[in-house]
């Protein structure tokens, strides 16, 4: 290899005991601290499922599916490598048993293994280290790759991906890779003790199948003492410098400040004799900082049908945290079931919010209520974001109750409607399987001079994410536009309606897009810094009067 081709290093994170303990956070916060100190740093995400991707999930099961520039459908994890890195992924940054088994059984098809029985050990495992070491070569100048498994140990599904990991690990020089396992260590109130039993089974589990985990994070409820790391350290085989404390914390931000106190990102540094500069956090302190301690408060609706699961909005969640930060505005999110609107109507539920969001979503479940609450929203004043089918309601609303179109409908929800305001595009029609068949990821769209729009994004030209199968249908946006709702952001190559909005209202847009999945912590995405500044002067306009009241009293 000649000397001036960077060798990367690889870094993975395991998880163990139980799941959900924040794997991706912790990851990207790794990342995070990593990339303060002056390093190039990549991610992936390894999922055992042997679904291909998480495309055709229910989001009940698997919560949001997070859409690249590139139009692959990931785990949400990905979202939080972007929000941290401020990077813009690939489809090389998310692999599953599913595209590994597709891969191999393919070759096999074709011939490619010469007559050999393919086997997990070594072609399945080979297929996952050519994956893993592909990233950094087809991204290139990268210092760092973070490679998360995911899963729990133990589980029979992620064999493969850490019988890979440990190979690659050998293969490669001893300060070239590192193994980090985020575990759980619980607090029990009748001992009033941490318990470290947990963690010590769940290293030995790694162990046993020949991984040494370098340095462990604990989750805890409690902030683990010198004595209680000692003993984890001599049970699993790390100093006591290598147990790292994961506190649970206000803002997700916090965690890579967290992990700096416990001097993880000099752990790092010594263990994988990185060169590089000192840690430079300040401007990231003070984002956090700003999302701590906001002047206002604001209430904001969010209208959907899977607001028991709140991963099914996880960057919807997070482009609010971003946007409060930017307004010094803590945004509650009031979640408000859309069948419930059309129950008991929607003064009921949105007579106290100070904003309304209604996010994407797929089926006819719920779409009434959604409906009747944008019409409250744009007959009351109240600021307004539409997302993808948060646009299409919009339109549907519109055409009914402005436009006079009582049969306005979505060919989704009604196909033999004769007023598809919404439709399905032609060459989707065609379309059968159910797999990465939409109109997936970054697509142009040109933003009209002097509109709501250009006054939020400050540009006339912009990309956004896209993942949809039915457009706003162009036979109607003449009737649309004379009835006042104007079509702000079109997409230059096809002519397709990408953002609608109500000069007529103090805040109503909405976008064919996806604007969450493009919101940083550093960089709020406009559409959500917009919504909440709107809201928080509509919630000071409806104030005054009683403020002024309160005066003269
Ligand atoms: N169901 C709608 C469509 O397929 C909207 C999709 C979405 O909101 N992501 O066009």
């Amino acid at each position: 290899m000649s000397n001036n081709v960077k060798r990367p290093k690889y870094i993975f994170v395991t998880g163990g005991v139980v799941s959900s303990l924040g794997k991706g956070i912790a990851a990207a916060s790794i990342g995070l601290l990593l990339k303060q100190r002056g390093l190039k740093v990549t991610m992936m995400k390894c999922d055992p499922y042997i679904n291909v991707d998480p495309g055709t999930m229910n989001p009940f099961q698997h919560g949001e599916v997070f859409v690249l520039d590139d139009g692959a459908e990931t785990d949400l994890d990905l979202g939080h490598y972007e929000r941290f890195l401020d990077i813009d992924l690939s489809r090389l940054s998310n692999v599953t048993s599913g595209q590994i088994y597709d891969a191999v059984i393919q070759r096999e098809r074709r011939g490619g293994y010469l007559g050999a029985t393919v086997q997990v050990i070594p072609h399945v495992t080979n297929e996952i280290k050519e994956r893993i070491k592909q990233l950094p070569e087809r991204v290139g100048d990268v210092d760092v790759v973070i490679v998360e498994i995911g899963g729990t140990v133990g589980d029979i599904e992620s064999l493969p991906f850490l019988e890979a990991i440990r190979q690659l690990a050998l293969e490669e020089e001893d300060e070239d890779t590192l193994f980090i396992h985020l575990t759980l260590v619980p607090y029990f109130e009748g001992s009033g003790e941490l318990k470290t039993k947990p963690t010590q089974h769940s290293v030995k589990a790694l162990r046993e199948i020949g991984i040494d985990p370098d340095i462990l994070i604990c989750r805890s409820p409690q902030p683990l003492t010198r004595e209680i790391k000692k003993k984890i350290g001599l049970y699993c085989n790390v100093p006591p410098e290598a147990v790292i404390q994961d506190l649970d914390i206000e803002v997700i931000y916090e965690l890579p400040i967290q992990f700096h106190r416990e001097l993880l990102d000099n752990l790092l540094v010594h263990y994988m004799k990185l060169l590089c500069k000192d840690l430079d956090i300040t401007n990231w302190a003070a984002m956090v900082g700003r999302m701590k301690n906001p002047q206002h408060q604001v209430r904001v609706g969010v209208c959907g049908k899977y607001i028991n699961l709140r991963d099914a909005y996880k960057s919807i969640i997070e482009a609010f945290a971003h946007a409060g930060g930017a307004n010094s505005a803590r945004v509650e999110l009031v979640w408000i079931s859309s069948e419930k609107i059309s129950e008991d109507g929607p003064a009921t539920h949105l007579s106290d919010i100070d904003g309304l969001l209604v996010p994407g979503g797929f089926g006819e479940r719920g779409i009434e209520g959604k409906i009747e609450a944008i019409g409250y929203a744009r007959t009351n004043g109240i600021p307004f974001l539409g997302i993808c089918l948060g646009l299409q309601c919009a339109v549907i609303e519109f055409a009914r109750n402005v436009c006079g179109i009582a049969d306005a409908h979505s060919s989704e929800f009604a196909p033999e409607t004769k007023i598809p305001v919404i439709d399905f595009m032609e060459e989707q029609k065609k379309i059968t399987d159910k797999g990465g068949t939409m109109r997936l990821g970054s697509y142009a769209c040109r933003i009209n001079r002097s509109s709501l729009a250009h006054r939020l994004y400050g540009v006339l030209n912009i990309n956004e994410r896209h993942r949809h199968r039915y457009e706003v249908n162009n036979a109607f946006r003449a009737r649309l536009e004379e009835c006042g709702m104007v079509c702000s952001g079109v997409n230059p190559e096809r002519d397709l309606v990408e953002m609608i909005e109500l000069p007529d209202h103090p805040f109503f847009i909405a976008g064919q897009f996806h604007p969450e999945l493009k919101s940083r912590p550093m960089k709020p995405h406009p559409l959500f810094a917009g919504l909440v500044e709107a809201a928080v002067k509509f919630k000071e306009s409806r104030l005054a009067p009683k403020d002024i009241e309160k005066s003269l009293k």
